[in-house]
């Protein structure tokens, strides 16, 4: 029982959030690399929905141009 206590827990599902508005950059910032990828739910304990929606959610920013797609984009 103990090691699972040892689990981090899904930030989303600890502030009772169903979906995650794209629109919150600061929150996505969060599970971003500064490079601009998205870090693996192993590491931020996010659950497989939440990263789903997460996933979904920077995709989404990244169109509308609130997130990075990577550092490189400056070789257009
Ligand atoms: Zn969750």
């Amino acid at each position: 029982m103990a090691m699972v206590n040892k689990k981090k827990i899904c930030k989303f599902c600890e502030n009772h959030r169903e979906t995650i508005d794209y629109k919150s950059y600061k929150v996505l910032r969060r599970f971003v690399t500064e490079q601009g990828k998205i870090i693996p739910s192993r590491i931020t304990g996010t659950c497989a929905k939440h990263q789903r929606e997460l996933t979904r959610a920077i995709k989404r920013a990244r169109n509308i141009a609130l997130l990075p797609y990577a550092y490189d984009v400056t070789q257009n």
